[in-house]
Parts: structure tokens; C-alpha cells; sequence
């Protein structure tokens, strides 16, 4: 495991000679990494990047968040601006959001579609697996796909758009972007961005170097990071760096100590989302030259199987019987909700219409009788009977006065019931970390002052991204690839030494 002491930096007259000099050093070589080299590559022909996997080890899936009016919403008819982005994701990624890098984001988000789509990525509309035909939005309508809802044509809601509170702030819209294959029917999920960027920066002719782990930074005299030392097979390489280094190596769900010094306890036993490659030290090294790094204890804790759509129809109680979220939220708000404040204490209970509506559920209890549950499950006796009591008043007549479920999912709950045991120990969570390495915009690294460390640069898991306190599924790729792009680019105008 990565430590503290051992990313120690070392200075440039401790280097034997450099096995490979170019300008620009990309380290680790997923979504940000091989943005941050495309970028890179977009000024200099010289940029290499290198990846501690024998591939690029990326754990990608395939959904971008993406909006402000892309050619794919357009496609679909569906209405949205910069603003309501923004507005949107303020609220949902937060508190703690950089305003300055969510701006950014929004306004740059057509051209990032534009561009990604340019690098080969299929980001097309097409007639949806229902065979709805394109520009004919059914926004009501929706099917499952996998653990989102589908908008259509590509298009997925994965934060909680349409549901309270974020439908009060701003329209809903839907804007996790999925590539389909060619001819659009198919969308492509596990990898398919990352792959179609790897390939793209194949052409554009960035030098790969797999198998080669970088374990120090190199400084010169004047504190300059101008280079790195790596290892691959046992053997030392050293990689000279002109104009900087780019560290894209993710986030530290694996590293146990850090996880210790920064995040709930909540979330050490939960399962982990990631290969193995996350463990910090890309974080580390640069904190070993006074890097600042920032909301370290921002973590996602996500179902890892999502249950069928119909279970928003139930109700999700705590261990005290009580409701605490509307259950039509986005289940990595919920996920989170569940591990980080209600103790991973999580059931759902759903009565025989709910139930006959999906083969999914698999009950831990069943009963005629609240009362009988709450004896099984050992909920506070009379806890779970004026929860479903109240929520039946609101719901006969359309109403979640607590919570503002959408009136579509509401519906009395009568005998027999059944109740779902989602605490952590019976149905799995996977959690990564959000905290990281302290950028500006361009995708400096910042030092504890909030200036700039020469010739550092970050993107991705390990800096600290766009979603902080909240999360919506895309938009790890989406920052990722759009911050990695700019610290490329940023890196590569860097003086050359
Ligand atoms: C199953 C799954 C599905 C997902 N689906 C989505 C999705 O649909 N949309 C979305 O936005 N997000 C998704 N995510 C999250 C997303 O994949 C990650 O947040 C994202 O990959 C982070 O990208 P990154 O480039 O910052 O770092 P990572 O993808 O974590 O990659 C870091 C790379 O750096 C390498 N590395 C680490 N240390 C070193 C070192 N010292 N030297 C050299 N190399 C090093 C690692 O081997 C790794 O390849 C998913 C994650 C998983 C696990």
C-alpha cells in the first residue's frame, strides 16, 4: 500500500539519466489521463504517458453527463440551457462545488460533445430499444436500462433531475450521454468511452508506456517538478518532463490508511468501486511538495444492484421505521443517504401489487401485519404502523408531504406486505472516494496557499473533481475527460525547461 513517506520527491542530480525525455508526462492512463494526453497532444507531438497497468486499467462505464443543449438533447427534443445545468448540478453536486470549474464546465459542455464526438466517440441518437422513433421525446414513458431510467434516444436521467428537490430549481431534463454502436440502435456501456479515446490518441500518436508504475516525482533546484521515477518489471526508468507532469491516477478508495485518516468509518466495509489501481499515491506524491488536497472525505456510496423501477412504488424505511428520502431519487443519492447517515440501515417495504410487478424482489420478511414486521425485523414497536399510516393519507389523495415523492409513485399500501433487507451487510454498496489534489480550472496543482506548483498538473479521481458532497452517474467521465483535456492542454503551453 502507498504511504506518505515512500512518495517522497527526489531531486534531478539523483537521476542516473533519463530513459525518456518529451514534454509532457501523463501518469495513469484512464478517462483523465488519456484526455490530458489528447489535450496535451493537440499543442506538442511529445507527450507520454505512463500507465501501472499492462493496459490502461481504466474503470470507465460508458455514461457522460453532458447538457446545455447537445445535438443529442436537441435530437430528442429535449430543452436545456447552460444555466439549468448549472443549476442543476450546483445543487446536486454539493455543497462544496467549485463554482468557477462547474461555470466552465456548463458553458463548455456542447463543445466537449462536439469534441468527443470528433475524437470517434458514437455519441448518435437513434430510435430507442422500445423502437421509439427519434425526435419524438416521451417524457413520462420510460424503461429501465440496467440501474438508470431511459429518456430515449440515447439519453439517460442519472441525478435525480426530475425528482424533489431538483425539479422545483430548474426543468428536467435528462443528460447522461450514452455512446451507441454505429448504427444506433445499441447503447455501449462497460468501457466504450475509454476505448474510443485510447484509440483516438493511438492516431494522434501519444507514446504508451504500460507496466510502469511511477513512484516519486523529480524536482530540480528551483523546486520545478521536472519529471518523474517509475518502475516497470523491477527496474528503475526515469521520465524527463519538459513542461510537466499530469497526474491522473484516481482516486484512494484501496488506500486503508487514507481512507482511515479522512472518510466515515461508514465506509470501510463497503465493497469497493474501482480495480484496485486507486490507492493514492498519485494524491500523496504531490502532497509530499506541499499540494493541497480537498475534500478528502467526499465519498459516493452507490446500490450496486439497483432494484426494479417498481420499488420506488414502496417505501424505504431506517432502523426507527421512519421514511427519510423519496425513494424516486437517484439511487446514488439514496446509496449515499442510506451509508453515510442512516448507518446503512436501509429497508424497503412494498405490499403484493409492488411486489407481482417485479421478479426482482426477493423479501427477507413477509406479513399481513405491520406489527408482526416490525417484531420480526425488530423495528420500534408502533414505528413502521404510523409511518405506512401517514403515507397512505398523503397518498390517496397524491401527496408526500414529508418527502415530495412524484405523484406517479404514489400509491396506498395495503396487506400483505413484504420488506427487502438492504442494510449493507445483506445487499451490497460500493463506494469511491471524491476528494483529491487541489486544481485551478487550467488543472495546476495548488499548493496550501493556492498557488500554482510549477510543472504539476491533475485531473480526474485524483484531484478534486466537480461532485463533492453529491453525485450523478456520468459525471466522473464527464469531468474527467473534460478537466484531463484542459490540464493537457494547460501542461503542454507550460515554458519548456
Ligand atoms: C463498474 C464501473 C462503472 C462506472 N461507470 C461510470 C459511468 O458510466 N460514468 C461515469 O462517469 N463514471 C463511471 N464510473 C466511475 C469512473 O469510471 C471513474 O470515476 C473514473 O474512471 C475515474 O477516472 P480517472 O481517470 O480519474 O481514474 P481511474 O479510472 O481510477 O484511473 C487511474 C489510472 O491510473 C493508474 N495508476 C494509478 N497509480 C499509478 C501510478 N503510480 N503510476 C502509473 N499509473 C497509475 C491506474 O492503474 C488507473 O489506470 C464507473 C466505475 C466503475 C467501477
Amino acid at each position: 500500500m502507498a504511504t506518505k513517506a515512500s512518495a517522497r520527491p527526489i531531486t534531478q542530480d539523483q537521476v542516473p539519466a533519463w530513459d525518456i525525455e518529451t514534454d509532457v508526462v501523463v501518469v495513469g492512463y484512464s478517462i483523465a489521463g488519456v484526455c490530458a494526453a489528447l489535450g496535451a497532444s493537440e499543442v506538442t507531438d511529445r507527450v507520454v504517458a505512463l500507465e501501472r497497468g499492462g493496459g490502461s486499467e481504466g474503470t470507465c462505464g460508458g455514461i457522460l453527463y453532458l447538457g446545455g443543449g447537445t445535438p443529442m438533447q436537441q435530437a430528442m427534443g429535449h430543452h436545456d440551457t447552460a444555466d439549468a445545468m448549472y443549476t442543476f448540478l450546483l445543487a446536486a453536486l454539493g455543497p462544496g462545488v467549485d463554482e468557477d470549474k462547474l461555470r466552465r464546465y456548463c458553458d463548455g459542455s456542447v463543445e466537449h460533445f462536439r469534441w468527443l464526438f470528433e475524437s470517434g466517440v458514437p455519441l448518435i441518437s437513434g430510435p430507442d430499444r422500445e423502437g421509439t422513433p427519434l425526435a419524438t421525446p416521451d417524457p413520462d414513458g420510460f424503461v429501465q436500462v440496467g440501474a438508470q431510467e431511459y429518456a430515449g434516444g440515447g439519453l439517460v436521467w442519472t441525478g435525480g433531475e426530475q425528482a424533489h428537490p431538483f425539479n422545483q430549481l430548474t426543468a428536467p431534463v435528462p443528460r447522461g450521454h450514452m455512446p451507441r454502436d454505429p448504427d444506433g440502435t445499441e447503447d455501449l456501456f462497460e468501457g466504450a468511452v475509454l476505448k474510443c479515446l485510447l484509440a483516438a490518441a493511438e492516431r494522434a500518436g501519444v507514446r504508451t508506456v504500460f507496466n510502469t508504475g511511477v513512484e516519486r516525482l523529480v524536482v530540480d533546484d528551483a523546486g520545478r517538478v521536472v519529471g518523474v521515477a517509475a518502475r516497470s518489471f523491477g527496474t528503475a526508468v526515469f521520465v524527463r518532463a519538459a513542461r510537466g507532469v499530469i497526474i491522473t491516477t484516481g482516486g484512494f478508495i484501496y488506500n486503508d490508511e487514507m481512507l482511515g485518516e479522512h472518510c466515515t468509518p461508514a465506509v470501510h466495509g463497503a465493497g469497493k468501486l474501482g480495480h484496485g489501481g486507486q490507492d493514492g499515491l498519485g494524491i500523496q506524491m504531490a502532497q509530499m511538495l506541499g499540494a493541497d488536497a480537498i475534500h478528502m472525505d467526499a465519498v459516493d456510496a452507490t446500490l450496486v444492484s439497483t432494484p426494479h423501477i417498481s420499488f420506488i412504488k414502496g417505501i424505504l424505511v431506517n432502523s426507527r421505521g421512519q421514511r427519510f428520502i423519496n425513494e424516486d431519487t437517484y439511487y446514488g443519492r439514496l446509496g449515499t443517504e442510506t451509508v453515510l447517515r442512516q448507518h446503512s440501515e436501509c429497508y424497503l417495504l412494498v405490499d403484493d401489487k409492488i411486489f407481482l410487478e417485479s421478479s426482482w424482489l426477493r423479501p427477507a420478511w413477509a406479513s399481513d401485519s405491520l406489527q408482526d414486521l416490525e417484531q420480526q425485523i425488530g423495528l420500534p414497536d408502533g414505528a413502521l404502523q404510523q409511518t405506512v399510516d401517514y403515507y397512505n393519507r398523503g397518498a390517496e389523495v397524491g401527496e408526500d408531504p414529508l418527502f415530495h415523492k412524484g405523484v406517479r409513485w404514489l400509491q396506498p399500501l395495503s396487506p400483505p406486505y413484504a420488506v427487502l433487507d438492504l442494510r449493507h451487510r445483506s445487499f451490497p454498496i460500493q463506494a469511491f472516494t471524491m476528494g483529491g489534489l487541489r486544481t485551478d480550472v487550467g488543472g495546476h496543482v495548488l499548493d496550501v496557499e493556492g498557488r500554482p506548483i510549477d510543472g504539476l498538473f491533475a485531473a480526474g479521481r485524483a484531484s478534486a473533481g466537480l461532485a463533492v458532497h453529491g453525485y450523478c452517474s456520468g459525471i466522473s467521465l464527464g469531468d474527467g475527460s473534460f478537466f484531463g483535456r484542459m490540464a493537457g492542454q494547460t501542461a503542454a503551453r507550460n515554458p519548456s525547461r
